[in-house]
């Protein structure tokens, strides 16, 4: 039994069964605080630890919007930026284009800011979003944060729940499922709000589905492979699928304009990861094979081309980002 999983027992024991959403922030509470889950030697890989390229298209994008915009004094934001690769080669992109803001992250992994801290020196750190300065125009970045903040589920209208039965973990019951999460709206709406007052605009980059549907979402992932959800609390990654409508609608309301969203691989080619790959490739032929297998994987619709998609939210002055 992991030590969380004897922590939610005792819980259970003692309050009665707890929401979906309690575990799943209980369990993404403790893994993320307690290692560093990217890469080979960890649980899952995200798209800028597969290529360089990503990162920069993303910095190109920004630096783009901001020129576009003419240029005005901004803040580069981060939200759950990971060990702080996106953030690095982004900002070399932003400053060969002139652009050299000073950087922010939303993290609340102290391994993980360790982290960052290597790759990013001079960040400013913050627990949450609503701690960002509201001074100057942003620049925010999401990928794969929305998909670790807790979500609730329910069954014919009744919240599901997990109890503690024979020597483990239980779901209360089962049936089409109805998926929401409160802790992502209020992170986007927090997004929106802070667009609205002052200016700037959001990628957000995750896995999910353009429509709202029901459906049960919610996958636990360990050594790279998919396990049991309630298997070793604490021990996989929880995640689920971004509501992508869902988003879109919350932003609107907070009154940003919203574009997207865009299907991740087609939004990497228009914004010119072919050329890119193919000048890594020549200043790398003895790399070439790589740098293919790294595109193909961000962009083919058999991989993360179709399923991860972005969706930009802006002021409604600013103009629209590059590849929507
Ligand atoms: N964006 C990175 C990492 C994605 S993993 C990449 O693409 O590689 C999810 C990230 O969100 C981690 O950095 C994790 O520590 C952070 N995170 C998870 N829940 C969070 C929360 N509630 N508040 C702030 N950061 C959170």
């Amino acid at each position: 039994m992991t030590p969380l999983e004897r922590a939610l027992r005792e819980r259970i024991r003692a309050e009665g069964a707890i929401t979906v959403e309690a575990f799943m922030e209980a369990c993404n509470s403790y893994y993320y605080s307690t290692r560093d889950p990217l890469g080979a030697d960890g649980d899952f890989t995200t798209a800028p630890e597969i290529s360089q390229m990503f990162g920069e298209l993303v910095g190109a994008a920004l630096a783009d919007v901001w020129a576009r915009a003419s240029r005005p004094a901004v803040r580069y934001v981060e939200l759950g930026p990971g060990r702080g690769t996106l953030a690095s080669d982004a900002l070399r992109v932003m400053r060969s284009a002139g652009l050299d803001p000073p950087v922010h992250f939303v993290e609340t992994s102290d391994t993980l800011r360790a982290a960052q801290r290597h790759a990013v020196p001079g960040a400013t750190w913050h627990q949450h979003i609503g701690d960002l300065p509201g001074d100057l125009p942003l620049l925010v970045v999401a990928n794969e944060f929305l998909d670790a903040l807790p979500i609730r589920q329910h069954v014919a209208g009744a919240e599901r729940h997990v109890v503690a039965a024979g020597g483990g973990l239980a779901f209360d019951r089962d049936g089409e499922i109805v998926e929401t999460s409160p802790a992502r709206d209020a992170a986007v709406q927090a997004v929106a709000e802070g667009l609205v007052a002052i200016g700037g605009v959001a990628l957000i980059i995750d896995y999910g589905h353009a429509r709202s549907g029901p459906g049960d979402t919610l996958q636990a992932v360990k050594g790279h492979r998919f396990a049991a959800v309630l298997d070793q609390p604490g021990e996989q990654d929880l995640t689920s699928h971004v509501d992508f409508q869902r988003v879109a609608e919350v932003a609107l309301t907070a009154g940003a304009t919203v574009e997207g969203p865009a299907e991740q691989g087609a939004w990497l080619e228009r914004l010119g990861i072919m050329p890119r790959a193919r000048m890594l490739a020549n200043g790398a032929p003895e790399r070439a094979a790589e740098i293919e297998t790294a595109r193909a994987r961000l962009c083919r619709p058999d991989q993360m081309g179709s399923l991860f998609k972005v969706l930009a939210l802006r002021h409604p002055d600013w103009p629209t980002p590059a590849g929507l």
